[in-house]
């Protein structure tokens, strides 16, 4: 039959996919996908935007540069300057999505056998697509507070005694997906440092720094970089508007230094030409519209009180059987059943019940943790995240039972 490539003979698809057709259950509450809330997407600001794209149609329905149009790129380099890194148009590629921008670094730098290492737990996305070039995975382990960089400096010692540094890191420095965790800023110094002592990219995906609902903001990887000497040439910087503005928009982007770009662009080219020029002129003109800010702002209140309903609603329905550590930004809470019952046992019953969430496995390289899970509060409102919460509980009772069933002598 079909002679398929090795990498897709087999391929395991994304565990949260896998959980759609559960989604359209009737009364179903999911923390399952990385999904805003659609109820807090700027469709006004939006719509008007399209509206003054149209005005001007003729030329973004031409195709458009492989690397971006002028108008989005200019508004990204503001954006970045808003965040605190100063860049050029000439080191920012748009991208179909912030997973274009990692696919587009990973074919230009990796070949099977390169080794890479990514954080554990991490998106799990990202590990398919660093499997699918066949490169070596070496997970780093995280701790509460993001990557732990002294873990990292002994496996990098013991790579490097044997000749096999790796090529690139994969990193969400903020609110990751999935542990909610945020890398204090002495990391991250200590994290340019290796990079540039041991040569390896940091590839650093920040798709929801934007979204801090407590605490002080930590200057990205990329804009530290501008004060360790060497730095700049190991960082790229991915992004995306899904996150804070919309999803369907597919806009996403990332900062590199131009060796990188330049390949990137001629990569992105076989991918997909370039990126819709037509939504990247609504991008452009909503980011111009200067709306942005206070749709942020309205946002992280909204996704700080679903967080605080969700950290509240698993103590109080879970208590001692679930640890976890509260997030101050993002769409995510990273937990650990601290019984014997695992995360598909839980999600089992879970879904029994009208909820569900992710189990961690598919969020681990190695995937051998099977009590862990990932909760996202950014969909369901307030009342389904405290009742999600209490058909956890009840998930959780049932999962005992059916598991002390399964223990009686027949
Ligand atoms: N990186 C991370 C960590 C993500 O969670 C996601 C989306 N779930 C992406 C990248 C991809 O986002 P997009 O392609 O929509 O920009």
């Amino acid at each position: 039959m079909y002679r398929f490539s090795s990498v897709y003979l087999d391929p395991k698809g994304s565990p949260i996919r896998a959980l759609y057709k559960h989604l359209s259950e009737p009364g179903m509450i999911s923390f399952a996908g990385g999904y805003p809330d659609p109820q807090l997407f700027d469709v006004t600001g939006l719509s008007a935007a399209s509206d003054r794209a149209f005005e001007n149609s003729s030329a973004c329905l031409e195709y458009g540069p492989t690397e971006g149009t002028s108008g989005l790129k200019n508004a990204l380099v503001q954006l970045m300057h808003e965040r605190g890194v100063l860049t050029t148009p000439e080191n920012i590629i748009v991208t179909t999505g912030s997973q274009q921008a990692f696919d587009l670094v990973l074919r230009v730098l990796v070949e099977q056998g390169d080794s890479v290492f990514v954080e554990q737990p991490t998106y799990s996305t990202n590990i398919q697509a660093v499997q699918a070039h066949q490169a070596q995975i070496s997970a780093v382990p995280v701790t509460a507070e993001g990557m732990d960089v002294q873990a990292l400096e002994r496996m990098l010692v013991a790579a490097s005694a044997q000749g096999q540094t790796p090529k690139l890191l994969y990193t969400i420095p903020n609110f990751s997906n999935p542990s909610g965790a945020t890398l204090p800023v002495d990391r991250r110094i200590r994290l340019l440092q290796l990079a540039v002592q041991y040569q390896f990219v940091l590839a650093e995906d920040d798709p929801y720094g934007g979204l801090r609902f407590s605490g002080e903001t930590v200057p990205s990887l990329m804009a530290l970089a501008s004060q360790i000497p060497g730095a700049k040439d190991w960082v790229v910087h991915m992004s995306t508007l899904s996150k804070i503005v919309a999803p369907g928009l597919r806009v996403g982007w990332a900062a590199a230094p131009v060796e990188i770009l330049r390949r990137c662009s001629v990569a992105k080219q076989t991918a997909d030409v370039g990126s819709s020029p037509w939504v990247q002129r609504i991008a452009a003109e909503y980011l111009a519209s200067g709306r942005l800010n206070a749709h942020l702002e309205h946002i992280c209140a909204a996704y700080g009180a679903k967080c605080r309903a969700l950290v509240h609603g698993l103590r109080h329905e879970l208590g001692e059987a679930i640890s976890f550590h509260e997030p101050s930004g993002g769409m995510f809470v990273w937990a650990r059943l601290t019984g014997d019952i695992t995360a598909a046992e839980l999600l089992t019953q879970g879904i029994a019940r009208g909820v569900m969430f992710v189990p961690g496995e598919g969020f681990q390289a190695d995937g051998v943790d099977r009590f862990t899970l990932r909760l996202s509060f950014a969909s369901p409102s307030l009342e389904e995240v405290a009742q999600g919460c209490r058909r956890l509980g009840e998930a959780l009772v049932a999962a005992r039972a059916a598991r002390s069933k399964q223990a009686l002598p027949a």
